[in-house]
């Protein structure tokens, strides 16, 4: 409870894994019906999005939309506490995530270091340096390139990896030492003598060919590339599930130290050189040198070599070597003296946007793209360079005909850093939207609080691979058979060219694919027919409309109950239901009043589909529209099979008790809602009276129910 108790609470967006202090005001006050619905509907939208981010790996909206949605819902709660209904998504991201991304404050603070640009720069840090010093001789200094990556530090007890945490601003980061322990170059253990405490610091960088892999993967997965090694290695390090870091291939590069106990160096080669005993990586590209002058050669020669390293580098770093002149030199208040980098110019070049085109992505996002006069960026020709959205164009002010600057960061995707309209002649044209998807002709739409246009089109074909995963998932449609694998085929071969295309494979089609034999075919006949008559809601979650998710289908097709109920449902009728607001209601009746969307619906009923109302596959015992609210853990069936057993009998479920619930089912140490019950003067069962209820409503022992919930049932002869 100390959660709720403490006058500060510390929650953790699942997105970024940041904290943000939220100050708890209690006020009393009740909220107006349009906050009730806005917190409702922020916490559909905060679940929904979480799972695109989190299970399917394809955010919708960007991080800062994402935390306005999290906070705005977190600032209602504050101001009317009982919004705060206990399964709200800042309570779960508060826990979990909490215990998972610590801070971690650094013993010693991790310094940034100083900047120089040029030789000139060089010669005044190693003036300064004598002057502080206040004597002659001859300073040397340990060279390396500068790495391009995540700064992290190490910290090893007794040889151990006690802690693996990010720099973060310095003075505190995030400990992510579950992460870090998967990156087989960090030694979870150090070998040959070691310090008893020692602190070793270090980029974490994901090489330029393990880059390319990643990009690959993603691409053939339907996501969006990252943008370059620096973000997809420091995206991968704070990953809220340690094996999907484990599953990236990151390099981990010592380059320093912090605090040291019981060993000691004369100079930062020494200390270099013991880690690379200990079991680090040992870095090649590191020299001694003994004049600021050669400094400056070595980092020019670097400069000229940058494309020729494994991994990205973007300057190099000098360092004093000689530890008691660093010791002597002392810090400033943000970097050290003993220590300097010199930063690359950025590879870009200046050219000429010959046209903004719009781009249709696999997920339908439809972005600016600007067409180059062909332009040679650091080795490599660029003709294209996205524009990323539409609020970048307005913002940067990029026009068809401006001489701008691009800049190509890693080996990927360059972009428009920005317009030379010093230059502008006045024949330049300003980038308008398209209103129809320039590949399938369907409407393309902003939906409200989104900085990305998008496609609606169901037969789009720059987005069908995506749409046909969806459709045929698990939680969807549920077609067995049909897998990514066969999925490419079919869209690569254009024997499906939407999602109604799929109704129309023969057996002989089938088998015909690769890897598909006689039987394989015949059964994905077989899910292909069994599916046509599967629940509307499963048929709206697979549609694949923006904003909405499992839940909210099963609701739409509560209400609506039949699929044109659904289609033809207006603004009003939508927003009675629970969960739905202004944003999800105007991008439900965005879908459905697609021209193409409409014809792609009207062919899938054409071909014999027919989405079933839970009401009518129940019989006169069913549970007729009972609300059914689950609080606690149940112990025979899942959470997940209780609301399916709910809903086939033609029940609903809901997240939040009220007068209008029928029955609250208490698993075991439920919640405060069982409280809410009382009060509100709700029935509540256990899980056993629930399961005599469900099976008194099973109207037809043939129905199948979930395997286990059944095994159970005849166990305790209830059947
Ligand atoms: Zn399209």
């Amino acid at each position: 409870m100390g959660l709720y108790s403490s006058p500060f609470r510390v929650i953790f967006t699942p997105h970024k894994g940041k904290g943000i202090v939220i100050e708890e005001i209690a006020r009393v006050s009740t909220p107006s019906e349009s906050e009730r619905k806005r917190a409702r509907e922020l916490g559909e939208l905060i679940s929904y999005h979480n799972e695109r981010y989190h299970l399917l790996d394809s955010p919708e909206i960007s991080d800062a939309e994402f935390d306005a949605l999290f906070r705005e819902l977190v600032d209602l709660e504050a101001r009317f506490p009982e919004l705060r209904t206990p399964d709200s998504p800042t309570l779960r991201v508060g826990a979990p995530p909490l215990s998972e991304f610590p801070v971690a404050l650094h013993a010693e603070p991790m310094l940034g270091l100083e900047n120089a640009t040029d030789e000139v720069q060089l010669l005044d840090f190693e003036r300064r340096a004598r002057k502080f010093l206040g004597e002659a001789g001859e300073i040397s200094y340990e060279c390396e390139p500068k790495f391009d990556g995540l700064a992290v530090e190490l910290t090893y007890e007794d040889g151990i990896l006690t802690r693996a945490s990010t720099r973060g601003d310095g003075i505190s980061g995030e400990d992510v030492t579950p992460n870090l322990r998967t990156l087989p170059t960090i030694p979870l253990k150090l070998t040959a003598p070691h310090p008893s405490l020692v602190d070793v610091r270090g980029e974490v960088v994901m090489l330029l060919e393990d880059f390319k892999e990643l990009n690959d993967e993603q691409d053939e997965r339907g996501l969006p590339p990252f943008a370059n090694p620096r973000n997809a290695a420091a995206g991968s390090v704070r990953q809220l599930d340690s094996k999907v870091t484990a599953k990236r291939k990151l390099t981990f590069i010592g380059y320093g130290i912090g605090r040291l106990a019981g060993f000691e160096f004369n100079s930062q080669l020494e200390a270099m050189e013991a880690m690379a005993d200990w079991g680090f990586l040992p870095n090649d590209s590191r020299v001694l040198l003994s004049s600021i002058v050669e400094v400056a050669a070595y980092c020019a020669d670097i400069e000229k070599r940058r494309e020729e390293f494994p991994y990205e580098i973007d300057g190099c770093v000098i360092k004093v070597d000689d530890r008691e002149l660093q010791a002597r030199l002392g810090n400033k208040s943000r970097s050290p003296r003993w220590a300097i980098a010199y930063k690359f110019p950025p590879m870009q070049a200046r050219t000429k946007v010959e046209d903004i085109l719009p781009s249709v992505g696999r997920t339908g996002a439809v972005t600016p793209v600007a067409e180059l006069a062909p332009v040679n960026v650091g080795g490599v020709t660029v003709s294209r360079a996205t524009l990323h959205n539409m609020d970048e164009v307005i913002r940067k002010d990029i026009r068809i005909g401006d001489m701008v600057i691009v800049q190509r960061a890693g080996d990927v995707i360059p972009e428009v850093v920005r317009a030379l309209k010093e230059e502008r002649t006045g024949e330049e044209e300003e980038f308008k939207m398209v209103e129809h998807c320039p590949v399938c002709g369907a409407k393309v739409t902003r939906p409200e609080g989104e900085v990305v246009y998008r496609c609606e089109g169901l037969a789009c074909p720059a987005q069908l691979r995506g749409r046909l995963r969806h459709f045929v998932s698990r939680r969807a449609m549920d077609i067995e058979g049909v897998g990514e694998k066969l999925i490419d085929q079919l869209v690569d071969t254009g024997m499906v060219k939407d999602i109604a295309d799929l109704f129309t494979l023969t057996k002989e089609v089938l088998s015909g694919m690769e890897r598909m034999g006689e039987k394989s075919a015949k059964n994905v006949i077989n899910a292909l027919e069994e599916a046509k008559t599967r629940e509307l809601g499963r048929f709206i979650n697979a549609l694949g409309i923006s904003h909405v998710g499992e839940a909210t289908a099963a609701n739409l097709a509560a209400a609506f109950k039949t699929l044109d109920g659904v289609m033809s449902a207006s603004e009003e009728a939508l927003l009675e239901i629970e969960d739905i607001g202004p944003q999800v209601a105007s991008s439900i009746i965005s879908f459905f009043t697609d021209e193409k969307n409409v014809e792609t619906i009207d062919k899938l009923k054409t071909l014999g589909l027919s989405p079933a109302q839970p009401e009518e596959r129940s019989g006169e015992d069913s549970l007729g529209g009972a609300i059914f609210v689950l609080t606690g853990t149940l112990s025979v069936m899942t959470r997940e099979e209780a609301k399916e057993t709910i809903k086939r009998l033609g029940g609903k479920v809901s997240s939040s008790v009220s007068a209008k619930t029928t029955y609250l089912v208490a698993g075991e140490s439920p919640g405060s809602k069982v409280k809410k019950a009382e009060e509100a003067g709700v029935t509540i069962i256990s899980e056993q009276q629930f399961i005599a209820l469900v099976s008194t409503a099973q109207s037809k022992p043939e129905t199948p129910t979930p395997g286990n919930v059944k095994k159970h049932l005849s166990q305790q002869k209830l059947f």
